[in-house]
């Protein structure tokens, strides 16, 4: 399952820096995958990249972007359910390195 911003983020982007797998964006900027580029998901506040999102899986124990925010405005993502496996593979197919 991936992580999803509601509308209560005040756009502060403290989520921003601390994800291991580059997928959270600002509104209305398109996101990036693999070498394309994708439609932003949110065009007015930060959102995550649910398909670049692995829950943290394979670099922490919590889910960094929830820890930062100062609005509780991140959940879990009822539309987009995955494993434990399903997000290490996940993580594998993105091999993105800790920053
Ligand atoms: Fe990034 Fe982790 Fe938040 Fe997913 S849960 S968006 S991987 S910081």
């Amino acid at each position: 399952m991936a992580y999803f911003i509601t509308d209560d983020c005040i756009d502060c982007n403290a989520c921003e820096i601390d994800c291991p797998n580059n997928a959270i964006y600002a509104g209305g900027a398109p996101y990036e995958l693999q070498g394309q580029e994708y439609p932003a998901l949110h065009d007015t506040h930060t959102y995550i990249a649910y398909d670049k999102c692995t829950e943290c899986v394979g670099y922490y124990d919590e889910p960094q972007c929830v820890i930062a925010c100062p609005s509780e405005a991140i959940i879990k993502d009822p539309n987009h359910v995955e494993s434990h496996e399903e997000l290490l593979a996940k993580k594998e197919k993105l091999g993105t390195t800790l920053k």
